[in-house]
């Protein structure tokens, strides 16, 4: 087998972590599998490089960010290599350029736009384990380039795509994707494998665990990606493709989501175009809106309610000075919480949002929100009963 391996930031933070990464690999390869590795900085590291670069400046240009933050990448990939070098089992270390990974000129922030798979799969042919520095690039103009806080998981999907690997493991510290949060409800199990839009919509569940914009990318190109423990031998979880059997399984996982806040517009003037004012002012800023409900008009008024991560709440009070001709009264609230329920079984089965909101009543939790897809159902209520209702929740549905 092909395979690409990713260790994160806690796996390769320290040396005695790298040495034992260094025993997988050469334990995977010597089972006769062909291995590209791809490695995030160690724990700590890229957040020390950026407070070193706001010692210097709170608006650091964004071209020597890049320089410095994938830094942290090149250091762990070389020492890894030397590691595997060491013990007998080849092994050459790439950085970003080395192993042809283009991007757009966005610093900090870059788009993978082409991956030459040559150089790796050259050196995989010559026998050699590759170990490719993560989250970084260049562009068109040959300049370095990063992708974005957590984007060696991406780094480590789109290589995978591009040299056609059978398989792509994400190792972190964690054993895996579990049904809700252990630390919430400790019954709380781990799951054996889950789709790609599941994986998606527990993003509060997996955030920590894996970057969306990598489950995306696996989705696109239909890559298995397994997320497992660097710590010890256990299986870990799949996310592929949704399956029959998987559609049996009403819930999945449960989700709690405590960054959010609320905003209620009342008395908002009913006429068209409204909404469209309102969010596009929001978008222009950046902010990124999730749950919108609007009710029926009355009276030539009607209002709007809606959710924004908590860190965009200022953003959006300022956006908001610019209705008050239009908007009669703005409530803001981040005394909430998002739980969701996440499930592809929902789309076949009948009763399930019932379920959700008769458990929430038996624990006397008052609905404020409401929002459904296809394979989800999220609620916001009061945040004190945020963990109950998780509790709640995953027992009803006897995850
Ligand atoms: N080191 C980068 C970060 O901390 C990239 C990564 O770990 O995936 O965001
Ligand atoms: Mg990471």
């Amino acid at each position: 087998m092909l395979v690409v391996q990713k260790f994160g930031g806690t796996s390769v933070g320290d040396l005695d972590r790298i040495e034992n990464v260094a025993k997988r690999v050469a334990k995977t390869r010597a089972q006769g599998n062909d291995v590209v590795v791809v490695v995030s900085a160690m724990s700590g590291e890229t957040n020390k490089l950026t407070d070193y670069a706001h010692h210097f400046s709170k608006t650091p240009r964004k071209k020597e960010m890049d320089l410095l933050l994938s830094s942290g990448e090149r250091v762990t990939s070389a020492l890894l290599s030397i590691a595997l070098n060491e013990m007998g089992t080849p092994a050459v270390a790439m950085t970003g350029r080395e192993a042809g990974i283009l991007t757009d000129a966005s610093h900090t922030m870059a788009r993978i736009s082409n991956i030459d798979p040559k150089p790796m799969i050259d050196a995989v042919e010559e026998g050699k384990v590759v170990v490719v520095a993560g989250f970084q690039g260049i562009s068109a103009d040959g300049k370095v380039t990063t992708l974005g806080r957590g984007g060696s998981d991406l780094s480590a999907v789109a290589i995978a795509g591009a040299i056609e690997a059978d398989l792509c493991e994400i190792y972190t510290d964690v054993d895996g994707i579990y049904t809700t949060d252990p630390r919430i409800e400790p019954d709380a199990h781990k799951m054996h494998k889950i789709s790609y839009d599941e994986m998606l919509e527990l993003a509060s569940l997996g955030a920590k665990v894996l970057q969306n914009r990598s489950v995306e990318l696996a989705k696109k190109l239909d890559l298995n990606l397994v997320v497992r423990s660097s710590f010890n031998e256990n299986e870990g979880t799949l996310i592929t493709k949704e399956d029959k059997m998987m559609e049996e399984v009403l819930v999945s996982g449960v989700a709690l989501d405590k960054n959010q806040a609320r905003i209620d517009l009342r008395g908002v003037a009913d006429r068209p175009g409204i909404a469209s004012e309102i969010f596009n002012a929001l978008s222009k800023e950046n902010i990124n809106v999730d749950m919108i409900v609007q009710t029926i008009s009355k009276d030539g008024a009607t209002s709007l309610d809606f959710t924004v991560p908590q860190s965009e709440l200022e953003s959006v009070k300022s956006v908001m000075q610019n209705f008050s001709e239009s908007i009669n009264e703005i409530e803001y609230n981040d005394e909430i919480v998002k739980v969701s329920i996440v499930g592809v079984g929902m789309k076949n089965h009948s009763g399930i949002a019932a379920l959700a909101f008769e458990t929430l009543a038996k624990e006397n939790i008052n609905i404020q929100m409401i929002s459904t897809s296809e394979i989800k159902v999220s609620m916001v209520i009061d945040k004190k009963y945020g963990e109950l209702a998780v509790r709640a929740l995953h027992s009803a549905y006897e995850l």
